[in-house]
C-alpha cells in the first residue's frame, strides 16, 4: 500500500511552544523533520491513518551555536549545515566528515541531525563521532526537559528512550582538553555515495609524552543492534605503549563489544574482519 495522504491528520506549529502543546495532546503523532527516512516508511503506507507532526517551520532548532564549553547543535540543523560550520569543521571533524558521507548532497541538505539520532538506525553514520565526543541530546516535552548522554540514548534497533510527546531539541558537544594527539573516521560501505554503512568506525587517541595512552575511545556503527564504544579494548590499551604485541590484543578484544550480523549488506564475518583493520590503523597511526 502507498502512502494516502487524505487518511492523514497533519499538524504544523509555527513555534516551538505550540510544537510541544500540540505534541502533549497528541503524543502519539509521528514528527517529521527533512523527511528522509519518513518518506520511506510513508511509501510503504506506514504512516496512513496517523497524525503526522511537521517540525520543519521550527527555524530556532536549526542553530549551531559554539559556547565556553562547547558547541551546540540544533535538531533541524541539516547534515550539509553541519559541514559548513567552522567550529565544527575545526573542533568536531569526525561529525563533519561522517555528515559529508551520509547518503548524497540531496539527503545531506534534507536530512537532519535530530532526524537521525531519534531513526536509531544501527547504521547512523554520525553516531560514532557523537558516541566518541560523549554528546549529550536535549530532549523537551511541554512538562520537562532531560539531557541524555547520547551513549544512552538506544535501546534497542529504531528504538530510543524518547517519550511520547518529547522531541529532540538539540545536541551538545564539549570542547575536548586537551586536544587528542589523533582522530580517526572511516564508513566502508558498498560505493563512495548512498550507501549504508557496512561498519562505521571514530576514535579520538590520547598519548602521553612517554608515548603511552593517557585515553583511547573508539565505537563502531552497523556492528550490533546500536553503536557501540570498544569498552574492553579502551580499557586495555590505557597506559601502555602501542606495541605490535598491544595492537593485536586489542584487535582480538574488539569481538567483547560487538554482535555484528549476516544482512543484505554484508557478513558477520566481514564486518569483524575490517572492523579489526580500522581498528589496527587507528591505534598504529597509518
Ligand atoms: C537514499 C537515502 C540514503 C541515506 N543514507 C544514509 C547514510 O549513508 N547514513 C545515514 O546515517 N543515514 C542515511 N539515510 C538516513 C537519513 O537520511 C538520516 O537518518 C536523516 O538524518 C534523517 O533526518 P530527517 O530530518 O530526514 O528525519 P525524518 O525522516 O524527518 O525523521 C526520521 C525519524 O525521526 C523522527 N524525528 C525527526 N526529528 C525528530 C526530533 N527532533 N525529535 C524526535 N523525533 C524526531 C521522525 O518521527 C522519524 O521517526 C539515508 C536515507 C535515504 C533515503
Amino acid at each position: 500500500m502507498r502512502g494516502a495522504p487524505d487518511t492523514i491528520i497533519l499538524l504544523r506549529p509555527r513555534s516551538t511552544r505550540q510544537a510541544l502543546e500540540v505534541f502533549a495532546q497528541n503524543p502519539h503523532a509521528v514528527p517529521l523533520a527533512g523527511g528522509t527516512d519518513f518518506m520511506v516508511s510513508w511509501n510503504m503506507g506506514l504512516h496512513n491513518g496517523k497524525t503526522v507532526l511537521d517540525i520543519s517551520a521550527l527555524r530556532s532548532w536549526r542553530k549551531i551555536s559554539a559556547a565556553k564549553t562547547g558547541v551546540r547543535i540544533g535538531a533541524l540543523a541539516t547534515h550539509a549545515d553541519l559541514q559548513r560550520h567552522p567550529a565544527l569543521r575545526r573542533e568536531f571533524s569526525l561529525l563533519t566528515e561522517a555528515c559529508s558521507e551520509i547518503g548524497a548532497a540531496a539527503i545531506q541538505n534534507r536530512g537532519t541531525l535530530g532526524g537521525n539520532i531519534a531513526n536509531a538506525s544501527p547504521a547512523g553514520d554520525s553516531f560514532p563521532p557523537q558516541a566518541v565526543y560523549e554528546a549529550k541530546v536535549h530532549a523537551v516535552s511541554a512538562q520537562a526537559r532531560r539531557l541524555i548522554p547520547f551513549n544512552e540514548i538506544f535501546v534497542g534497533v529504531k528504538k530510543t528512550v524518547l517519550r511520547p510527546g518529547e522531541l529532540i531539541e538539540s545536541v551538545e558537544i564539549p570542547f575536548l582538553k586537551p586536544r587528542p594527539s589523533r582522530q580517526y573516521f572511516r564508513k566502508v560501505g558498498t560505493r563512495a555515495a548512498q550507501a549504508l554503512s557496512k561498519t562505521v568506525a571514530a576514535g579520538l587517541l590520547w598519548l602521553s609524552r612517554d608515548g603511552r595512552v593517557s585515553e583511547m575511545r573508539f565505537a563502531l556503527g552497523s556492528m550490533a543492534t546500536m553503536v557501540r564504544r570498544l569498552k574492553s579494548a579502551e580499557h586495555f590499551v590505557q597506559g601502555k605503549k602501542l606495541t605490535s604485541e598491544v595492537i593485536d590484543h586489542a584487535c582480538e578484544l574488539l569481538a567483547k563489544d560487538v554482535s555484528p550480523i549476516d544482512d543484505v549488506r554484508s557478513t558477520a564475518q566481514y564486518r569483524l574482519k575490517v572492523s579489526r583493520n580500522l581498528l589496527r590503523e587507528f591505534l598504529s597511526g597509518r
